[in-house]
């Protein structure tokens, strides 16, 4: 689903991010870790063209699509439909006069979901949007309210549902849970995890919360400064990491 090969972004004369290889298949979780500065996030938005302004060289293929040759038209189309954005604070992007229920319907009739195509989903929109809070786990009185009244785990729980609706095949999460209290963070992990495994999301997941991407992740890169330092399965990486940088983040851990 995800495949990457030397990738390159630089903004003027400065490379931010560097990845040799980086693939992310059906149903697997692969989490990018390091501090903050270290390309995590451009490295993620370069992924679906959104790094506004960079240089980027090699070579990005997200849901079968080439993302440096695709017009901008053709990453609009996958951006929301196959590929989901998790971004760290969700109910920024959502607007505060409108109910849960009016937003994602606007959003499923934008990208032309409405439920009738589907074969499974009879029951047209409702139907779709009913089976997505579900996934989420959350109660459909949810779609009744408005962003103020629900919580930040909803609220992120909330956006990954919008994207089970559209019928996202890829999930790129960045920070999916640093803005949120601890208590909330397991709910979102729970449902991160249960995507993936019941419907075989592909799931990227930046990350500075290396507990967390031991209890989901199957392989981890390790970046510093633009660069990837360790790569590996996560029990391995985790378990016995080789370069002195791994050590240090791990040995910050509470
Ligand atoms: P991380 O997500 O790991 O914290 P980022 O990918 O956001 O790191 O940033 C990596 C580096 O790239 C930082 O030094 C940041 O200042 C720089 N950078 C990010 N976006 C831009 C931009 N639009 N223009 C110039 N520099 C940028
Ligand atoms: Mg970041």
């Amino acid at each position: 689903m995800i495949e990457v090969r030397d990738l390159q972004v630089r903004y003027g004369e400065r490379v931010v991010a560097r990845v040799p290889e980086l693939d992310v298949g059906e149903g697997e979780c692969v989490a990018i870790v390091g501090e903050s500065g270290s390309g995590k996030s451009t490295t993620l938005l370069s992924l679906v063209g959104l790094t506004e302004g960079a240089d980027i060289s090699g070579h990005i293929r997200v849901c079968g699509v080439d993302v440096l040759q695709a017009s901008p038209r053709r990453l609009r189309e996958i951006r929301g439909a196959r590929v989901a954005l998790v971004m760290q604070s969700p109910q920024a992007a959502l607007s505060p006069t409108t109910r849960l229920g009016v937003l994602m319907r606007r959003v499923l009739k934008l990208h032309g979901v409405d439920g009738r195509n589907g074969g499974a989903s009879r029951g047209g929109a409702a139907r779709v949007m009913a089976e997505a809070v579900e996934a989420v786990m959350l109660d459909p009185a949810i779609l009744r309210r408005y962003p103020h009244e629900i919580s930040g785990g909803q609220a992120q729980r909330f956006a990954i549902a919008l994207a089970i609706a559209l019928g996202a095949e890829v999930i790129l999460a960045d920070e999916p849970t640093s803005a949120l209290d601890v208590t909330v963070q397991a709910e979102v992990v729970g449902v991160l995890r249960e995507l993936r495994e019941e419907r075989g999301l592909a799931m990227l997941l930046v990350s500075h919360d290396l507990a967390l991407v031991s209890t989901i992740a199957d392989r981890v890169l390790v970046m510093k400064d633009g660069e990837v330092v360790e790569s590996g399965p996560a029990a391995e990486v985790l378990a016995r990491p080789s370069h002195p940088y791994t050590r240090e983040l791990l040995e910050a851990l509470p």
